[in-house]
């Protein structure tokens, strides 16, 4: 079923008349259009894409599937948006209330007088999180360049490299590809590779250090997400036990996403595996990939997702030793019929580098 179809019946199951997309996430799944700002209506029978004059003529290039209309200065848009919904008729009409700020709500109340406004939240949430065929191909194809970063950038690993040559280094390839980034580049040595999300420094890397690199490109609109950590030159025994761990119980959580499975029982299996290091792993064992790097979807304790067939994952135990340093093996997932089919190759047992 096609999108706009899939979205009509939930719309019609929560006794909507209409509703109002306005997270530019959901406009992009919805329409491809992939401009900063724009919204969509959608009624029973009829889609209508707004945005602004920056992008009437890319508008019209992009969404395919329903009609586009772009407001300009001194128009703005709540007064264009109720426009449009006094000409389709609207009376009663869904805005997304994760996305709708109290001062956003004021304007809407104040434009739309006549129009009784329902508080509507997530009703894309569990078709976005299945990805089309499409959406595969883009993922599989950002999944291939991350690879190819990693295989490009582990070459330039020694003693004396700076964090952020290795940052720029991924930055410029996926440019070069014609690729964006998915996020700014994580590059993390020594004692600093114990920070999850630590930024690139001019740390330069000494032998025997843990480096965390996560990195992804954004290609067509879908991001990949991957993190591989190595010892530069001369891993200690402890490098080796602490690594070893976090891949057993990174593996073991591949293993255990299959359709039905729950997000949450995965996590804690990722927990139970890691054992007395798990008090080191502070943050969520995976999130959804879409169009944004952290799309719908968590695994993590407080999670009430579960695994279906279509939806891709990021699997990503950390282990985190303040004073020591860290170490996070990240790949991405598709959910299969029956389990996974893993979309990052890069070889994940510890090298020691160069
Ligand atoms: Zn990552
Ligand atoms: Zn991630």
């Amino acid at each position: 079923m096609d999108k706009l179809k899939q979205l009509r019946s939930v719309i019609k199951e929560k006794g909507l008349e209409a509703l109002l997309l306005s997270d530019i996430q959901d406009v992009n799944w919805l329409t491809g259009f992939s401009g900063s700002f724009g919204a969509v209506l959608v009624t029973e029978s009829q889609g209508l894409f707004i945005s602004d004059s920056r992008y009437t003529v890319q508008a019209a290039e992009e969404v395919k599937t329903m009609p586009t209309k772009t407001f300009a200065s001194p128009q703005n848009f709540y007064d264009f948006l109720a426009a449009q919904v006094q000409e389709l008729g609207i009376k009663l009409l869904g805005f997304d209330s994760n996305e709708t700020s109290v001062a956003k709500l004021k304007r809407m109340e104040t434009s739309l007088a006549n129009v009784q406004l329902v508080p509507a939240e997530s009703l894309t949430q569990k078709m976005r999180m299945v990805k089309s065929p499409d959406e595969i191909e883009r993922a599989k194809r950002a999944c291939a360049l991350a690879d190819a970063c990693f295989d490009h950038v582990r070459r330039l690993i020694q003693p004396g490299s700076i964090e952020y040559d290795l940052g720029l280094e991924i930055e410029f390839f996926f440019r070069r590809q014609g690729a964006e980034l998915a996020f700014a580049p994580i590059v993390v040595s020594g004692l600093r590779s114990a920070r999850p999300h630590g930024h690139p420094s001019e740390n330069r890397l000494q032998e025997g250090d843990f480096v965390t690199m996560d990195f992804g490109a954004k290609v067509e609109g879908f991001c990949s997400d991957i993190t591989r950590t190595i010892v530069v030159s001369h891993a200690s025994e402890r490098h080796i036990e602490v690594y070893n761990r976090v891949l057993k119980a990174q593996i073991a959580a591949i293993k255990a996403i299959k359709p039905g499975a729950l997000a949450k029982d995965v996590d804690s299996l990722a927990r139970e595996e890691l054992g007395d290091l798990a008090q080191y792993f502070g943050h969520g064992l995976g999130h959804g990939l879409g169009g944004v790097v952290h799309d719908l979807g968590r695994m993590a304790q407080s999670s009430q997702d579960i695994f279906e067939p279509g939806q891709i994952w990021t699997v990503e135990p950390g282990v985190y030793i303040e004073g020591f340093g860290g170490v996070r093996i990240e790949d991405d997932v598709l959910v299969t019929e029956s389990g996974v089919e893993v979309l990052t190759h890069s070889p994940k047992e510890l090298l020691v580098l160069p």
